[in-house]
């Protein structure tokens, strides 16, 4: 990639590409992004021996790997010398993926590169899922973009370390718990901003353009939308409200439906020039709790 930085289609989220041994392109995705270089890069391989190249794998990692690679699943390991301190902020650990996208795994493939790739969107702001965000957002910052269409996981990995002898989850995503679980046993999560281990969760995140608040309960959503004469947006699921300015994320409540239209949801009603969002929490389980984890941290200020 010589480099140059291109964005990429992934099953969780586009995300901005660069050869991770390449430390003039790993750079660059800090300075498109403008991330902050505490915040480490994921580093997307092919195959497993892949994954050996670059970290040292425990026994029980490759059991995650091999249950659910290629996915939405993170996994942190013990780095290998190959890849440059940049790309983990200096920390001895290394975040590694096998992405599931077929144009990703293409490139992955074809170029022999191991490829460190954050999502795609300035930093703080909701990350992409269909070609046009990244352009909308990241358009003169970067060398392209390859569309590969929507993507159907629609939100980022799960993170899990497994360099130390606790498995921890650094970050809801993609892979609900209750899959890891089967594997692991209970596990432990470490979700806040204040974790050294995970220092780019911050609390606040995914940033729409307008104030976010937060209703566990449809009923007292629907009442606060009709006492309020404000440009108030929705966000919900369930059966649909006749309410303008309104986003339903999965009119049957299905998790994995909501969660691939979730960013989408966030980015509409910013663009209504709405001032406030008044967004309905989906039950926490599967990826329910993902959901919520990023409409918390939208939430944020
Ligand atoms: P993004 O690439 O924007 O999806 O964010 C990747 C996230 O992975 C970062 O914000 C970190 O929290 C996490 N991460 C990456 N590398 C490591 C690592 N070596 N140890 C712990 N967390 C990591
Ligand atoms: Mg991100």
């Amino acid at each position: 990639m010589d480099g140059h930085i291109v964005a990429l289609p992934t099953e969780t989220v586009y995300g901005l590409g660069a050869d991770a041994t390449n430390k003039e392109a790993v750079a660059n995705v800090f300075k498109a992004k403008n991330r902050p270089s505490f915040d480490p890069l994921i580093v997307h391989v092919p195959t497993l021996k892949a994954v050996q190249e670059v970290a040292v794998l425990s026994k029980r990692a490759e059991q995650l790997f091999l249950a659910f690679s290629p996915g939405p699943l993170t996994v942190v390991l013990p780095k290998r010398k190959c890849i440059p301190d940049l790309v983990t902020s200096g920390h001895s650990t290394v975040a590694v993926r096998i992405p599931a996208h077929p144009i990703m795994l293409q490139v992955l493939q074809a170029s022999g590169l191991y490829i460190a790739a954050p999502s795609a969107n300035p930093f703080g702001f909701t990350s992409p899922t269909t070609a046009q965000h990244v352009l909308d957002q990241l358009g003169t910052a970067i060398s392209g973009v390859v569309d590969g269409g929507p993507c159907t996981v629609g939100i980022e990995s799960t993170i899990v370390d497994m360099s130390t002898d606790v498995p921890k989850v650094l970050r809801l995503g993609g892979m609900a718990l209750e899959q890891l679980e089967q594997i692991l046993g209970p596990v432990e999560t470490q979700l806040s901003s204040s974790n050294p281990n995970a220092p780019g969760m911050l609390s606040s995140h995914y940033n729409p353009g307008a104030t976010i608040e937060l209703y566990p309960d449809r009923e007292a959503l629907v009442a606060a939308v009709s006492s309020n004469n404000d440009a108030i947006g929705v966000l919900y699921w369930g059966e649909p409200l006749p309410i303008a300015n309104s986003f339903n994320l999965s009119p049957k409540c299905v998790d994995t439906e909501a969660a691939s239209n979730l960013f989408m949801g966030l980015r509409e009603l910013g663009k209504s020039k709405v001032t406030k969002i008044y967004a309905h929490l989906f039950p926490e389980k599967g990826l329910g709790r993902a959901i919520n984890d990023r409409l918390q941290r939208a939430a944020n200020k």
